[in-house]
């Protein structure tokens, strides 16, 4: 391996720099890749009850380092609860993954068509080599939500988690290895130069991030005639309307926006609420926001984790600025907090209007902006009037209002009485809309079909075709 420098790890907690990241150069990116296309051959010609029996192997090589993951997971990004969710959340997927991908990708004997003599037979073609770039906010999971139904399809994996949060990686390469994928699975650290020879190096690309990140990716793939599946970020909203439990809506969102410290794809980012409830909402609001704790001194007390990336601290700090300038009220929170690292209490915002950055742009962060609306009708324009697409939540005691409502709203996962919904159900399929992403669904069957292609066999039975000239 060629030495291409290391860059800083930074603790959260304490804001202090306490490790380095080994950089894999552009070259060794490009010899693994081409390295990865050649196991791939073999990998693929396994029968998929084979390949899903090492993935449930590798199930097992987590659990057996489930305190490892642990450490490394508090150390990058600061939270404890959420890690314990995501490390046990991902062995759970994993495990699933290994009990559905055959029945997914199952070929059928050839069929009788509908023309006499042909048959057809459908079989599916893995890409060789899936290429993986994930973000800093679940890092395990991202990794490998993507990286896992690929290898059941068949396909090698070359993954570049984000730089901020890499410490997992020697830890998932010893799982791996002793899973019996460390030929077929291999994981390259670094920063943007590395994602970017990872898709130079890839067939495919599956990539979680930013919408900037995105464009650049997409972009990239389109130059290399390569598919890029591109789930990016939102500004989730949810509309709570007159009719709606107010006590449990408030309970809803409260976990809904402040979870993880508000650092979900997923989260709910603005509340647009029918003004003859707004008053009782918000207080019960402010009431569940108060009552969350930063999870300071002690991670394994609290809800509230740090800002895990650092360049989100001035974006956050920016937006609060720019709301309070223009007029809006923090009811909770409304300051980040220093403690070496830096903390952004639950924030609940209102006197806010859809101009301000904190209402048009993706925050990240534990902030909830409250909008009052007159009406439902107002509450689906304005939850639509943005760029973005990825979920969205409905409060409600009506079905009828609530299939209603959720039928007009542009988003991919519409969770109905709840919140992020998205996050947890993993069978049923959805896509991202507008700039939250493109590409196949990343939940249900769909998920592993992304990662082949299809090829038919059309076999003629007989002695000649309908189509051929007549007999000479
Ligand atoms: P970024 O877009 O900054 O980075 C994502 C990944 O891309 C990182 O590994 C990053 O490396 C890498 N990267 C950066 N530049 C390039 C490049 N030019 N070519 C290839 N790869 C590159 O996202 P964040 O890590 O900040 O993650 C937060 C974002 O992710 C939010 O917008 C969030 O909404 C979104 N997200 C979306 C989810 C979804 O399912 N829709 C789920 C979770 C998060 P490095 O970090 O080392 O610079």
């Amino acid at each position: 391996m060629t030495d291409a420098g290391t860059l800083p790890l930074r603790n959260p907690r304490t804001g202090l720099s306490d490790g380095e990241l080994p950089i894999t150069s552009a070259s060794d990116v490009a010899a693994l890749g081409a390295q990865l296309r050649q196991v791939q051959l073999t990998w693929a010609e396994r029968s998929i009850e084979e390949r899903c029996a090492r993935l449930d192997a590798l199930a097992d090589a987590l659990v057996a380092r489930r305190a490892g993951f642990l450490d490394a997971l508090l150390a990058d990004t600061g939270r404890w609860h959420e890690s314990q969710i995501e490390v046990d959340g991902t062995v759970g997927a994993i495990r699933r993954w290994a009990q559905q991908a055959a029945g997914c990708l199952a070929e059928k004997p050839a069929q009788q068509e509908a023309i006499p003599f042909i048959h057809s037979q459908q079989t599916w073609v893995p890409y060789a080599v899936v290429g993986v770039i994930s973000p800093w906010n679940f890092p395990l999971m991202l990794t490998l939500i993507d990286a896992v139904p690929a290898l059941a399809a068949g396909c090698s994996i070359l993954a570049k988690p984000s730089e901020v949060t890499s410490r997992f990686v020697p830890l998932l390469r010893e799982a791996l290895d002793e899973a019996g994928l460390g030929e077929v699975f291999k994981l390259v650290t670094g920063a943007g130069a590395t994602g970017q020879a990872v898709i130079e190096a890839s067939d495919q690309i599956c990539f979680t991030g930013s919408v900037a990140t995105g464009r650049k990716v997409g972009e990239a793939c389109a130059r290399r005639f390569i598919p890029a599946s591109l789930e990016l970020g939102g500004k989730d909203p949810a509309l709570v309307l007159a009719d709606a439990n107010i006590a449990y809506a408030a309970r809803a969102l409260a976990w809904g926006s402040f979870v993880n410290g508000g650092q979900s794809c997923m989260s709910i980012e603005r509340v647009y609420v029918e003004a003859a409830v707004a008053d009782a909402f918000i207080a019960a609001l402010v009431k569940e926001a108060s009552a969350l704790e930063l999870a300071w001194p002690d991670p394994k007390q609290g809800q509230i984790g740090p800002v895990i990336a650092a360049s989100q601290i001035e974006l956050v700090r920016g937006q609060l600025a720019d709301a309070k300038a223009k007029g809006a009220r923090a009811l909770t929170g409304g300051e980040l907090i220093e403690h070496g690292g830096v903390w952004c209490p639950p924030t609940v915002l209102v006197d806010v209007t859809d101009e301000m950055a904190v209402v048009a742009d993706e925050s990240f962060a534990s902030v909830l902006p409250v909008m009052v609306v007159a009406d439902e009708a107002e509450a689906i324009a304005r939850a639509n009037a943005t760029e973005f697409g990825l979920s969205a939540a409905v409060f409600t005691q009506s079905p009828e209002r609530a299939q209603r409502v959720a039928r007009q709203l542009q988003a991919g996962g519409i969770s109905i009485n709840d919140a992020c919904l998205t996050g947890m159900v993993q069978t049923a399929e959805k896509q991202s809309f507008k700039l939250s992403g493109m590409g196949g669904s990343r939940m249900g069957t769909a998920s592993i079909r992304r990662f082949v292609r299809a090829r038919a066999l059309l076999i003629n039975t007989g002695t000649a075709s309908p189509w051929w000239f007549p007999p000479a």
